[in-house]
């Protein structure tokens, strides 16, 4: 028996709560790891969640020089700083505050991404996302979204969502065509609000609370925490003093992953292929 009516919405609650792991990557920029590390090596088809945020430029200067990708994506939001990217394929670009870079690696770029200030405060989030088998070796597709074409919408009184990729009521994301069908929103909430959102019920999702405090039925989640939620198709964020969040979303993949540093395949005789490919300038 089910006491449920039918269609009516379940909502997700947090399975389990993951803090930062402290790291550092690239030439040695501090960061925050809370997907892909040995508490959560990955949430599938998330492999990797970096938050990184300091006022100190010994912090960030050194950026990421030089280095390669296969057969994912990467996305990196930036909420304040100013970060370029050049790549080997002549792509170049500046992500500003605000700003979100969706790149499907693909068969392979080799990029840098380096902090373009001396000083004051960078912060954001680095998020890799796999790409189904069928896809590992397309062609590299860049999206660069600039602030302004992301829409803020007001879903619900004192709450604020940035639509980066997928929808929210009528509102679609500038991300499209991604493999996965991911949401990627950021979320705000004021004091003493309340918000439901609709989930793709088979998506695997995350928050990730970056500022505040939100509840997720009844689970408190601080700045610096990442909730894996639960089966569903409704989320309600609700929040007691203000908080905010990165919400993501995306079809889980279910295939074998197979990682190596900067590259995800699905065997290992792919990765021995990419790291071949890449010292022989294949990329
Ligand atoms: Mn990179």
């Amino acid at each position: 028996m089910n006491a449920r009516p039918e269609g009516s919405p379940t909502l997700r609650s947090v399975l389990r709560i993951v803090r930062g792991t402290a790291t550092s990557d690239g030439a040695g920029v501090r960061l925050m790891r809370l997907i892909g590390t040995e508490s959560l090596p990955e949430l599938d088809p998330f492999l990797l969640l970096d938050q990184f945020g300091s006022d100190s430029a010994a912090d960030y200067i050194a950026g990421f020089p030089e280095h390669p990708h296969r057969g994912f994506e990467t996305v990196t939001y930036m909420l304040e700083g100013r970060m370029r990217h050049r790549d080997n394929q002549g792509n170049e670009g500046l992500l500003v505050s605000g700003s979100v870079q969706w790149m499907t690696a693909g068969r392979g770029i080799v990029h840098s991404e380096m902090p373009e200030q001396e000083a004051g405060r960078m912060s954001g989030f680095q998020l890799w996302v796999n790409l189904p088998a069928a896809r590992k070796m397309t062609a590299p597709r860049y999206q660069d979204i600039a602030p302004e074409q992301i829409p803020s919408i007001t879903p619900a009184p004192g709450v604020k969502v940035r639509v980066i990729a997928g929808q929210v009521a009528e509102t679609s994301g500038p991300v499209q065509g991604i493999a996965t069908a991911p949401l990627f929103l950021d979320i705000a909430l004021n004091a003493s609000t309340h918000f439901e959102l609709q989930l793709p019920a088979g998506h695997t999702a995350f928050v990730a609370v970056f500022e505040g405090n939100l509840s997720i039925a009844a689970t408190q989640l601080d700045a610096g925490e990442l909730g894996v939620l639960g089966p569903g198709s409704t989320l309600k964020l609700e929040s007691a003093n203000g908080g905010r969040a990165i919400v993501a979303a995306a079809q889980p993949l279910g295939e074998p992953v197979a990682r190596y540093g900067p590259f995800v395949m699905n065997t290992r005789a792919e990765i021995i292929q990419a790291i071949e490919d890449f010292n022989g300038g294949r990329f």
